[in-house]
């Protein structure tokens, strides 16, 4: 069997051999004769995978001893309403604006208090991302929220903001574990899991300890200081998808041989997109140079009706999702870990046939 290229968004590619792994552990874990599935979360051997988990977590990612790892649930969407509940004081959120998940960040958070907006590319379609200095951070504000990777527009940070001492939080959903991060830089990280981590139904929470806050008046679901106490087991868990996600990393960790390289690999295939996008007549990546994203690439032909032919041509050839999100149109390649170089190769090479045909 032919296997397609899937360029999509999320969820997401997966490596291949981690998929196999999977396959060839399905019925049987490690002989207890039953599927992870099946297992209950209690178990000593389910207790294993998710302490194994947590532990390559925080060796790739180099995570200091006071910051608590939670898996959750609810996606990265529930995070938009679960930090302000568990973090707002003030009730005043400083918020960078960079596209649609940090819209959606700023609605749920404006259902709890008050958003200042202090720097947004919503004028030039979020096709950069705003520099923001220590003297633009509000006095008053609980913390600063920013998206790391805007996963539609195909942009991501180049630095990071200074917040005069206000906690910075982070979603790194459609980045995490594509680059080493300093995780000292923020205050609380935040993922799905379907980007880059394995399958959905899991969200990955990453936060310093001095964060997480008694809330009584919160249902217990929603309190980060119940999920911390009890290890990320107050109730069941997604337990397959944490079991995935604990395949990913010990193939990040042993076959990649870590983040450093994971870079140099994401960058090689992103390089070889752009570097096509910047020579080619017909494609054209709307995006400031500075601020591209190694994980989601987009363009355009400037012509609908030819990105829409090509969308179609393109997955004829086995090269799937790459239609852009319905808010800005065009194509979008998203080219998370689990792509393989030689999926980005392929594409390029598609895409200059087609624009050897279509270019007038
Ligand atoms: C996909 C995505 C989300 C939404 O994730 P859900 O798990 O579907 O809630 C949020 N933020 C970013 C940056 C994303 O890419």
């Amino acid at each position: 069997m032919n296997r397609v290229y899937n360029f999509s968004a999320g969820p997401s590619c997966i490596f291949e051999a981690v998929l196999q792994k999977a396959a060839n552990q399905m019925l049987n874990y490690q002989d207890s004769k039953m599927s992870v599935m099946e297992m209950s979360h209690r178990s000593k051997t389910y207790e294993a995978i998710i302490k194994e988990c947590e532990a390559r977590l925080r060796r790739l990612m180099n995570i200091p001893e006071n910051y608590k790892v939670l898996f959750l649930q609810g996606g990265a969407s529930l995070q938009f309403s679960m930090i302000p509940m568990n973090l707002m004081k003030n009730k005043k959120v400083d918020v960078i604006n960079t596209g649609q998940w940090t819209k959606k960040a700023i609605a749920e958070h404006l259902k709890l208090g008050e958003v200042k907006v202090i720097a947004s590319s919503q004028a030039d379609n979020f096709s950069y991302v705003p520099k923001v200095t220590k003297d633009m951070i509000s006095d008053d504000c609980d913390y600063v929220y920013i998206c790391e990777n805007n996963t539609i527009y195909g942009t991501a940070y180049n630095y990071v903001p200074e917040t005069n001492g206000k906690p910075l939080v982070a979603d790194f959903s459609s980045c995490i574990l594509s680059k080493p991060c300093n995780v000292k830089d923020f205050d609380l990280i935040f993922a799905g899991a379907q980007k880059n981590m394995g399958p959905a139904g899991l969200t990955v929470v990453i936060i310093k300890e001095d964060l997480i806050k008694e809330k009584p008046e919160l249902p217990s679901m929603l309190s980060y200081k119940i999920h911390a106490d009890n290890n990320s087991m107050y109730n069941t868990p997604p337990t397959y998808s944490i079991y995935m996600c604990g395949l990913v990393l010990e193939y990040l960790e042993e076959t990649i041989g870590g983040l450093e390289n994971m870079q140099k690999i994401n960058e090689q295939k992103a390089k070889i997109l752009y570097d096509y996008l910047d020579s080619s007549k017909l494609f054209n990546n709307p995006v400031n140079k500075e601020d591209r994203s190694i994980m989601n690439v987009t363009f355009v032909t400037g012509n609908e009706e030819l990105d829409k032919l090509f969308i179609l041509e393109a997955e004829k050839n086995g090269f799937v999702n790459l239609k852009g999100h319905r808010s800005v149109g065009g194509m979008r390649a998203s080219i998370y870990n689990g792509m393989p170089i030689e999926g980005v190769e392929k594409l390029v090479s598609f895409m200059k046939e087609f624009e050897e045909k279509h270019y007038v």
